[in-house]
């Protein structure tokens, strides 16, 4: 067995998985009270999304939507048709803008004229994402050359790029927002509002102390890392540091909760999955440093520090998450004070490492003192 594969499932052992087998598209489980989970279809080598009815004496919240595909409308026809028990959605809730979790918010709203609630930094994101008014083609293709990428892939690869639209309909004009330590009330409990940065710009998830229970959406999954990416839109973002800084907010939480994921199954084992991602990232850094050492003074593009973190191959569309996530390595290596930033004539990003004598430890004790969850 390969190496990796068998370092995989040594972390996935370390896991508890106690809801079994997931429900078949279109129908519903139940995996704490009142908390149903559901599956939906993905046209992606991730196939699928998990997403949750939280049910009411007098009705459901529905949290995350699904992609906007017939096929996943029609599912969800058959699980109004079949599991509400007479009673009415009274609300959905996207944990975040990527279009498998809000694409089918305008529709489900309209269709049981529920509100749409949503952190304020994701619900903008997606209605100007999905508009245009950013991330167009020459912000994408400037982003692609400041990191090295060469002339002739640039149009190759951000073309790749905006189907956003097709997977996202209409988002209601008006929405509920919700903001980090919130306490909202849905299906019958109290829920906190945990924000995570990283992989969306305020991703939402909820923890119910009273059910032990956190419904995580993509910022913490069980099997595949989360995506942690620097986007056109928002070139010099630190998006790694945000993300690992931000699971102090999810290690209070207790060690024997039921996580809720978006993607994988349902575990217990909330803080040895932290550890276990903080170990992958720390281990991609240190890779990407060495690396960076042998380019000397002249430094290493983005683009060539792709296949230190990304050694398979990669098509068109998975080459512009993995830029995205390579950028990611590196502003957290430029923010740690481990490599310095300079800028050619031409205007492309070279990462130069700063020798161990000149660097600075980074201000993690700062970050825990500022969070009040
Ligand atoms: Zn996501």
């Amino acid at each position: 067995m390969p190496d990796h594969i068998e370092h995989a499932q040594r972390l996935l052992a370390q896991l508890r998985f106690p809801c079994g087998d997931a429900p078949p598209s279109g129908e519903i489980k139940q995996v704490a009270p009142g908390i149903h989970w559901l599956r939906m279809p993905l046209p992606f080598q991730l196939n699928h999304i998990n997403l949750y009815l939280l049910e009411e004496a007098d009705g459901w919240t529905i949290v995350d939507t699904g992609m906007q595909l017939d096929e996943t409308k029609a599912h969800w026809e058959h699980i109004f048709a079949t599991h509400l028990k007479g009673k009415p959605v009274k609300a959905v809730l996207s944990t975040h803008m990527h279009p498998d979790h809000v694409g089918l918010a305008g529709w489900l709203c309209a269709r049981w004229k529920a509100p749409l609630h949503m952190s304020l930094g994701d619900y903008m994101s997606a209605q100007s994402i999905r508009n245009g008014l950013v991330d167009d083609n020459e912000s994408r293709a400037a982003h692609l050359r400041r990191g090295g990428v060469p002339e002739e892939k640039v149009a190759t690869f951000h073309l790749h790029r905006g189907g956003y639209s097709k997977g996202v309909g209409p988002l209601p004009a008006a929405f509920n927002r919700i903001m980090h330590g919130d306490r909202v009330s849905l299906g019958g409990h109290r829920w906190q509002v945990i924000v995570g940065r990283g992989h969306a710009p305020e991703h939402v998830s909820l923890w119910c102390a009273d059910l032990n229970v956190l419904i995580s959406g993509d910022q913490v999954l069980p099997k595949i890392s989360t995506n942690v990416g620097v986007w056109p839109n928002e070139p010099m973002a630190d998006a790694l540091t945000w993300f690992l800084t931000g699971f102090v907010r999810f290690r209070r939480l207790p060690a024997d909760a039921l996580v809720l994921p978006s993607h994988g199954f349902p575990f217990v084992g909330l803080h040895t999955r932290l550890d276990q991602l903080v170990a992958h990232h720390e281990a991609r850094l240190a890779e990407m440093l060495a690396a960076i050492v042998g380019y000397g003074d002249k430094g290493a593009t983005c683009w060539q520090m792709v296949p230190v973190l990304f050694a398979r191959h990669l098509d068109n569309n998975q080459v512009v998450f993995a830029f995205g996530e390579t950028l990611a390595h590196l502003h957290c290596l430029e923010t740690r004070g481990l490599v310095r930033r300079t800028t050619t004539a031409e205007g492309v990003h070279h990462f130069v490492a700063v020798p161990l004598t000149d660097t600075v430890a980074p201000a993690e004790d700062a970050v825990e003192v500022m969070d009040v969850a």
